[in-house]
């Protein structure tokens, strides 16, 4: 096969094409997303690859994030969605893929015509999916029984359900990753009329969401005398990313809800561990069925499964080979041994 992922997580794509790793060879490296389990190497790669491409949300996030020299190195670049563009003889496009702001599933056309792919990390449905030959696949959920019996939008609407509820005895506290956090503040935006309270540095982070159209009129920085006379009179919804963790000094009246990008269950989008502290799944991550759809829909025969971040490689593999009748194999070494390459 003509793709690969290595130990550390970076996707090959023929010879000259890797994602969201380093390797030393290769003159271009395509960002999918921000995900820290995707940002491996990314300073050297700043420092030897000729092209580093990624759509402009995820350019701008990375911006807010690490700010410094991003914006001068002429070898990071931002490319439109859709629109195939021509580097060291191959073309790649980049197809959005549900996951976050600015996330994509990667199509490489090689010189020869051969074409390979990477998910990414995404979303199920799509509108629009690559057509490859050969495909690198996230393997979040692998096994028949991480099935979803409930829809994204049935979700949300408990999501809201629990605030809504929640904030007439007190503020509501919520935590989550990158992604989650910010689309969940999002649909409460348009959902709830009290103030949206965040660290200075997570505002940063959200301007950049709102300039490319999530809904954050109310959000305000914990730091201003707004934020603070709507914290003393107690009805508020605060917003903490996974770098922060929850005061423990909020009093009787609040609420504390995990926003899991996972499905920890899959019956039930809502996990009630005491009167005060939820678990609400807000995946956003294709589930088994919505993985075999996207693999048929991509025309793959060979497949490699991402075994690099966690997941459910070999189960994955497995499936694809019993299910669609297809090559599938998992990623890493060790599987390589017992598998044969
Ligand atoms: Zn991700
Ligand atoms: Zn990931």
């Amino acid at each position: 096969m003509r793709i690969d992922i290595s130990g550390s997580g970076a996707v090959t794509l023929g010879d000259v094409v890797t994602c969201d790793g380093f390797v030393h060879e290769y003159p271009i490296r395509v960002q999918t997303h921000v995900h820290e389990d995707h940002m491996d190497g990314f300073d050297r790669s700043k420092g030897h690859q000729k092209h580093i491409i990624m759509t402009q949300p995820t350019r701008d996030l990375l911006i807010a994030e690490y700010n410094a020299d991003i914006p001068y190195r002429a070898n990071v670049k931002a490319v439109s969605l859709g629109h195939p563009i021509h580097l060291a003889e191959c073309q790649i496009r980049l197809l959005d893929n549900g996951h976050m702001l600015g996330s994509v599933q990667v199509e490489v056309t090689l010189p020869d015509g051969g074409r390979c792919g990477y998910s990414g990390d995404f979303a199920w449905p799509l509108g629009e999916v690559i057509e490859v030959e050969e495909l690198v696949l996230d393997s979040t959920y692998g096994s028949p029984e991480s099935v979803r019996k409930f829809t994204q939008e049935e979700a949300n609407g408990r999501f809201i359900e629990l605030v809504v509820e929640r904030i007439k005895v007190g503020p509501v506290l919520i935590l989550s990753h990158r992604g989650t956090l910010q689309r969940a503040a999002s649909c409460l935006d348009d959902a709830v009329k009290f103030p949206i309270i965040a660290s200075a540095r997570l505002c940063d982070e959200l301007r950049v969401y709102q300039q490319h159209g999530y809904s954050l009129t109310k959000v305000l920085n914990a730091e201003t005398a707004e934020a603070k006379l709507a914290c003393s009179e107690g009805r508020y919804i605060r917003l903490y990313g996974t770098r922060e963790r929850f005061p423990t000094d909020k009093g009787e009246a609040t609420s504390r809800i995990v926003l899991s990008a996972y499905m920890s269950r899959f019956g039930d989008p809502v996990v009630e561990y005491s009167e005060k502290a939820f678990c609400v799944s807000l995946s956003d991550h294709a589930d088994y069925i919505g993985t075999l759809e996207y693999v048929r829909a991509t025309g793959a025969k060979k497949v490699i499964t991402d075994n690099s971040r966690g997941g459910h490689g070999v189960d994955l593999a497995l499936a694809l080979k019993r299910e669609l009748g297809i090559e599938a194999r998992p990623s890493t070494s060790q599987y390589e041994r017992e598998w044969g390459k």
